[in-house]
């Protein structure tokens, strides 16, 4: 495992549990995001210290892409989101994470397409919220045809 004792991401996957996570593969976390009050808005973060992919292996790329489409689908069956934005920086954290942020009905004009990078970081969701949202994600993996 290359690992980074300086990365975030490094640093909360070597946690015990993280009651955040929702879905787990060979290479892969998804856990929500606790950095807005949106419900839904997922991380899939390597578990590898990767900038982005041209670092991963073939095999962690096609693991990507199939965990992303069910990431999307997850998603869309608990928000009922019109569209999913998706989107990797690796600016503040340098280790290979998608943000797949949905956008619902409800989202204020302003904050859609690329006025989503201007959507409130604060207030962050309540931890009932958080708790009660995770475990209807993981809920739906477990009873869907979501594999992880
Ligand atoms: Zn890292």
């Amino acid at each position: 495992m290359t690992q980074d004792a300086q990365c975030l991401i490094c640093k909360r996957q070597e946690e015990e549990s993280n009651p955040d996570i929702v879905l787990e593969t060979k290479s892969f976390v998804v856990r929500h995001s606790r950095e807005t009050n949106i419900l839904g808005y997922l991380v899939i973060e390597a578990k590898r210290h990767i900038l982005d992919l041209t670092e991963a292996s073939d095999e962690e790329a096609v693991g990507y892409g199939s965990l992303l489409k069910q990431v999307m689908s997850l998603i869309r069956k608990l928000t009922g989101a019109e569209r999913i934005y998706t989107f990797s920086l690796g600016e503040a954290v340098p280790h290979f994470h998608v943000h797949v942020i949905p956008r619902t009905d409800s989202l204020p004009r302003y904050f859609r397409g690329r006025g989503i990078m201007s959507y409130p970081l604060e207030p962050g969701l309540k931890e009932e919220q958080m708790q009660e949202v995770c475990k209807s994600l993981r809920y739906i993996v477990k009873t869907s045809a979501i594999e992880p």
